[in-house]
């Protein structure tokens, strides 16, 4: 079966991106390193333009419109970073962008879709469903309905993070990615097999969504119930069709840390790196910070993948966890 990416396409992605997307730093810490006996290099995608590395693969996605699609817009179904995301690339490609949330999605986070310029639509996720309703709006406006993880320009702009972090880096012997739908590390792992074919590539979920965990261990995409978790962007119930595939082929192992690891990643972040990550984008450091997995003696990359949480919730998550 031929899989929906190649590494080609994450190449023409980042010809795409370059002047658009910011190549996000790559940092490292002697404290995480001391920590772990190894050699972390992270990539700070929270640093990404709208704070997560969701541009990448919007920005990707939008800049193959047609003209006719271009002129139409763009349409996306969701509550987080993808939102923002798609609403970011439209307006800097000049294109019109209906995002489609729910009503009682944090203030701040429609606030900042409508302030990309984005038409936000409110529905009520009690009574009417999302996807029924971004397909009606899609097909009575003419618009393109872009998918957070399953699509494979989508797939292919989350893949420059892990070309850019290994272009910085050098070789790495294991790469560690947050995984939600699986658009991310289906991309990275496109890009880190191609480069370091030896590099082991792990993706890491929060215990309580561990779908991708339990699909690739029964062989077929498992369906779960919405997973609570403090790690929002990791809350997919389910891998895509064209994600799966990707992640069976070329993904060695899925882990999974705790919700209080996840936040004593957070703290490290602060206090050492002084980075703001939110709990989503802690997954994969912490599996290597709080030795999910054996890392000693190993060249390590970190997709630190995004660092959208408001004040209150970060400080009330530090101080709980103390
Ligand atoms: C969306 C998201 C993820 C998960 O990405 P997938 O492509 O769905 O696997 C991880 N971290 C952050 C910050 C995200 O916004």
């Amino acid at each position: 079966m031929t899989l929906a990416i190649s590494f080609a396409d994450i190449e023409a992605a980042a010809a795409r991106l370059r002047g658009f997307a910011h190549r996000t730093p790559v940092m490292t810490s002697r404290t995480a390193d001391e920590l772990t006996g190894a050699k972390l290099f992270f990539k700070c995608e929270n640093l990404q333009k709208m704070g997560a590395f969701k541009f990448r693969g919007a920005f990707n996605a939008l800049a193959q419109f047609t003209l006719q699609q271009r002129e139409k817009g763009a349409i996306a179904y969701s509550s987080g970073n993808h939102a923002q995301a798609i609403a970011l690339a439209a307006r800097l490609l000049g294109m019109p962008a209906v995002i489609v949330m729910p009503q009682d999605a944090p203030p701040l986070k429609i606030a900042a879709t409508r302030g990309y310029g984005a038409e936000v639509i409110l529905y009520d996720r009690y009574t009417q469903d999302r996807e029924a309703l971004g397909r009606q709006l899609a097909s009575e406006r003419g618009m393109t309905l872009i998918p957070p993880y399953d699509h494979p320009h989508v797939m292919a702009g989350q893949g420059t993070a892990a070309l850019e972090l290994i272009e910085d880096a050098g070789s790495l012997d294991l790469l560690l990615v947050c995984v939600g739908g699986g658009g991310l590390i289906s991309g990275c792992a496109t890009a880190a097999k191609h480069l370091l074919p030896a590099c082991r590539v792990i993706g890491v979920e929060p215990e309580a969504g561990n779908d991708v965990q339990q699909s690739l261990r029964k062989g077929e995409i498992v369906h779960i119930d919405v997973p609570r978790t403090i790690a929002d962007g990791a809350q997919t119930q389910h891998a895509g069709q064209l994600t799966f595939p990707v992640i069976q082929a070329l993904v060695d192992d899925v882990l999974t840390v705790s919700d209080a690891q996840l936040v004593r990643t957070m703290r490290f972040f602060m206090e050492r790196m002084k980075l703001v990550v939110e709990p989503t984008g802690c997954l994969g450091a912490a599996a290597a910070l709080e030795g999910v997995l054996p890392v000693r003696g190993l060249r390590v990359g970190v997709i630190v993948s995004g660092g959208n949480i408001d004040a209150e919730r970060y400080a009330r998550l530090l101080l709980e966890a103390r």
